[in-house]
């Protein structure tokens, strides 16, 4: 279904109860979102056309951001849904290891991807997409009341969520060139900058980069490594039961000392060398510059061709980012194996832009300052699609919610890696761009991708937030999942009976039963299959599930514990308002931390960087005896 633009002019006579700024991932999934609450709903971005488009790497998922795509999908969001129509490279990453850090990716087709979510959003009968720039906000007594398109325009509003990624004030760098831009062929959000530094905000700049985009057809693939696709391609989406595109190879191929040396020859003129950028840049997603210099022991670094589609030659080569100048970039590719007659269609640049510093945030990702104004993704300093579309969801939900006057939607960190992400930004803010890692979580063992359903698709039940298909099927799972846990609990053997089958236990003469089997690394629901024919029954999915809930029973009791020990910590309340200058005994680097932040629990409190047990202590205090509040009342409602 194609979507259907609404006309400036009509939305000018329209009262929208949220309207979502920018379609890329954070915008798509908050658009999506807000509508799933009932609200009425408009998407405005500066072309239709460009929705769901893919800034940088045609790929979706991979460790912890396959964890936040499934979370995304368990509250009925659009992400893990499009990357499954449009997923041409499925892989499991880390299949061999534990489920807890297992990671959906797929490699996407990037028109497909745009096609896919245009559909999902066009489909969305309380939502009306609008193809303009937005230049300003209308902002009456610090209260939101509606965006002015740049035409003038005034689209009325009580709530307002901000996405616009890498387009505020953005600056694209490539060598000394410098082309003001939101992304290669977009116009940059200067406005709507200068809008939030006039609102008192804090602001900061960050910076990307992506690399040359090369013509398939001029590689010579000879004597490079391919990497099919899983064979049996495991879907984001909890309503995908089979994905039905075609997959395709990626291949691997390597720098060499050769490329290192034009590199190196060349920083004098890489922007971030030049002194020309002094922004920082994700770390963990480094351009080839930054790899040859700071890891310049190593004779070759790993590059990935990524096909951009299924009826496109365009590759992406994984691991080559770069800002150097166009000549350069060319030299230094043509030593790359398979590489050496390639045509590149274009070159790659650096983007800085505008990032607005989330400890301004509410866990709602409502800013504390202005009610009503809400911002997600890219522009609160994270990087990726999914980091967006996670935040998207959770503004979308919130604005909807606010504006029908129902309490706000938030999920803790052993609720989800959604609630992780969201605590480490307005907590602890960032410093570089942000990227969601397994490592990130404490309760990762709770947190999987494999049960995401169950950790958030009945809280989103309960606030009536996904569809009728989706509580269907996840009603009937649960139902499954029961009576094949209470199953595998009612069939037990003695030591002695589990050896005749070839299962060694200790001889201590206790039965145990098939659940406790499966509890052992050594045994799996197919050895228990002869014994018990009855389990080769179940649906695949539904013993996957319990053989995995089986092997981490042990683990999980013990984690259950330390996640009621941080929930009593959230559930000591700290006023938004709390007067930290007049508290004493704090020293002066902690009362900057604690205004900075303003935490609104004495967990939160705890989690902020060089926080001292002196004074949680204090703030513990002050929770008890209900002191130390401001005068005035804080503008923004506290999540709870
Ligand atoms: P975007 O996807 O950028 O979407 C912003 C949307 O807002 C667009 O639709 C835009 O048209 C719209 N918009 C902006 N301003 C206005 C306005 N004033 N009025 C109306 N509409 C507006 N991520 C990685 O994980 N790894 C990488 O290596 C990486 N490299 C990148 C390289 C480049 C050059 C760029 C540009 C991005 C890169 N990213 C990378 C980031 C990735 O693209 C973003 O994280 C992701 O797209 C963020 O999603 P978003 O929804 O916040 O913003």
């Amino acid at each position: 279904m194609a979507i259907v633009p609404v006309s400036l002019q009509d939305a000018a006579a329209t009262a929208y109860d949220v309207i979502v700024i920018g379609g890329g991932h954070a915008g798509a999934d908050a658009a999506a979102a807000a509508a799933r609450t009932g609200a009425r709903v408009a998407l405005v971005t500066h072309k239709v056309e460009t929705i769901g488009e893919m800034s940088c790497n045609p790929a979706i998922g991979g460790l912890g951001k396959g964890h936040l795509v499934r979370e995304i999908d368990a509250l009925d969001g659009v992400m893990g849904r499009v990357a499954d129509r449009a997923g041409i490279q499925f892989r499991l990453l880390n299949r061999r290891k534990g489920p807890a850090v297992r990671g959906p990716r797929t490699q996407a087709d990037r028109k497909l991807y745009r096609q896919a979510m245009q559909d999902a959003l066009a489909a969305i009968d309380n939502l009306d997409i609008i193809g303009a720039p937005v230049e300003d906000l209308e902002i009456v007594d610090g209260v939101i009341r509606g965006v002015i398109t740049g035409d003038g325009t005034l689209i009325k509003t009580g709530k307002v969520v901000l996405t616009t990624g890498t387009f505020l004030n953005g600056l694209i760098h490539m060598g000394t060139v410098r082309i003001p831009a939101g992304r290669v062929g977009d116009a940059p959000a200067l406005g709507l900058s200068k809008r939030l530094y006039g609102l008192g905000l804090r602001l900061g700049r960050l910076k990307t980069g992506t690399p040359a985009r090369l013509d398939g057809r001029t590689i010579n693939y000879d004597g490079l490594d391919a990497q099919p696709a899983d064979a049996d391609p495991v879907p984001f989406s909890f309503l995908t039961d089979k994905i039905a595109q075609r997959q395709v190879d990626c291949h691997i191929t390597h720098t060499s000392l050769e490329t290192h040396k034009i590199i190196e020859e060349n920083l004098h003129v890489a922007p971030m060398y030049s002194g020309q950028i002094d922004s920082t840049g994700p770390r963990y997603c480094p351009s080839i510059e930054d790899k040859v210099v700071r890891f310049n022991d190593k004779a070759a670094h790993q590059i990935f061709l990524e096909p951009e589609g299924l009826d496109d030659h365009t590759i992406y080569p994984n691991g080559i980012s770069t800002s150097l100048p166009e000549a350069v970039q060319e030299q230094f590719i043509r030593t790359i194996k398979g590489l050496e007659n390639v045509t590149i269609i274009r070159p790659g640049y650096a983007i800085e832009y505008d990032y607005v510093d989330p400890r301004e945030l509410l866990p709602t990702l409502e800013v504390k300052q202005v009610p009503g104004l809400y911002l997600a993704g890219q522009i609160n300093g994270t990087t990726g699609y999914e980091e967006a579309a996670a935040q998207g969801l959770v503004a979308g939900l919130n604005a909807g919610f606010a504006a029908k006057g129902q309490p706000p939607f938030v999920l803790d960190r052993a609720d989800a890696y959604i609630g992780v992400m969201i605590d480490d930004l307005v907590t602890k803010g960032v410093t570089e761009p942000y990227r969601m890692f397994t490592s990130r979580a404490e309760y990762r063992l709770t947190l999987r991708a494999d049960n995401a359903d169950q950790r958030l698709t009945g809280i989103g039940m309960h606030r009536d937030i996904v569809g009728v298909d989706r509580a269907a099927r996840f009603n009937e799972k649960c139902q499954l999942l029961s009576a094949a846990r209470e199953l595998a609990a009612g069939l037990s053997l003695t030591p002695p009976e589990a050896a005749k089958h070839g299962l060694k236990l200790n001889q201590d003469g206790r039965r145990r039963t098939a659940m406790d089997l499966m509890a052992y690394p050594t045994i799996t629901m197919a050895q228990l299959v002869p014994i018990w024919p009855q389990l080769g029954d179940l649906r695949s999915d539904i013993a996957e599930q319990i053989e995995i809930d089986a092997t981490y029973s042990g683990y999980i009791q013990r984690q259950t514990a330390d996640i009621n020990a941080f929930r009593k910590d959230e559930g000591l309340s700290l006023p938004i308002d709390l007067d930290y200058d007049s508290l004493g005994g704090l020293t002066n680097e902690i009362r900057k931390k604690l205004n900075d932040t303003r935490p609104l629990t004495l967990g939160q409190a705890a989690r902020i960087e060089g926080m001292t047990p002196a004074a949680l202590t204090l703030l513990l205090n002050v929770v008890k005896k209900g002191t130390g509040r401001k005068a005035k009342p804080a503008t923004a409602t506290a999540a709870p």
